[in-house]
């Protein structure tokens, strides 16, 4: 990952914070959704140790990242869920869109400039063409961010979690994310490249609510800080520190 010169995060401002709308709920399956993006594991060997080279930012690469922080997640909780004796079953699916409305969380149709995670469907689903922005303004660690950050999500919805106010939802799941970034990191099954932790904490800048944002407000999800630091807990501490029993 990581190691693309990075440009100025204002252009992402605006848009990462309502990226970050992670609409969790609805009732019914999602309609006219694309095909889910090719699974890992045709030809690389699904999430091992890689390195790749960096500087290009082609759909390709956005896409095999996608692809290799899905198998990443997918093998990391896993693993948790069988240390404690159950078993894990992934996300449905993974769906990338470019049309608002193209996929519906139930009944509910998606906005463009978003990523979420549907409860209703069981599936991520994000506009492809503001992720990609995304990832060539802030760089490849990004996109294991906001996976890792939807991904948990799902994990919540699996564990029962369901805390009254967003912003504990939101912070336990940049926490979640950081740990399974950090544990991925420590396990060696994820390298991370000069200058990846500094782009996890742009773009966690990048996505902290405005300073008059209630933390009480539907769709909190927490000030800069306040998400800097869930992450971070979560990457140098694991699971333990994110307040998951
Ligand atoms: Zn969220």
């Amino acid at each position: 990952m990581g190691g693309r010169p990075r440009s100025s995060l204002a252009g992402l401002l605006v848009a990462l914070v309502v990226a970050a709308g992670c609409a969790v709920g609805g009732v019914s399956e999602p309609e006219g959704q694309q095909p889910a993006p090719p699974r890992p594991g045709g030809g690389s060997s699904a999430g091992a140790e890689r390195t790749r080279a960096d500087g290009t930012t082609s759909v390709a690469e956005f896409r095999q990242d996608v692809a290799d922080a899905q198998s990443i997640a997918e093998r990391y909780w896993a693993a948790q869920f069988r240390a404690s004796g159950q078993r894990f079953r992934p996300i449905r699916r993974i769906i990338p869109y470019q049309r608002a409305g193209e996929v519906s969380c139930g009944g509910q149709p998606l906005p463009r400039n978003n990523a979420v995670y549907c409860s209703a469907g069981d599936f991520i689903a994000y506009d492809v063409n503001w992720s990609v922005a995304a990832f060539r303004q802030v760089g490849d660690a990004f996109v294991f961010y906001l996976l890792g950050h939807e991904y948990a999500h799902g994990v919540q919805a699996r564990l029962g979690i369901r805390y009254s106010y967003t912003i504990q939802q939101e912070l336990q799941a940049d926490c979640m994310a950081g740990a399974y970034l950090g544990d991925s990191v420590r396990a060696k099954a994820l390298r991370l490249a000069d200058g990846d932790l500094e782009e996890f904490r742009e773009g966690l800048l990048a996505v902290g609510d405005a300073p008059d944002q209630p933390w009480f407000a539907e769709g909190a999800h927490g000030t800069a800080e306040q998400r800097t630091e869930s992450f971070f807990r979560g990457y140098e501490r694991s699971l333990a520190a994110c307040d998951l029993s």
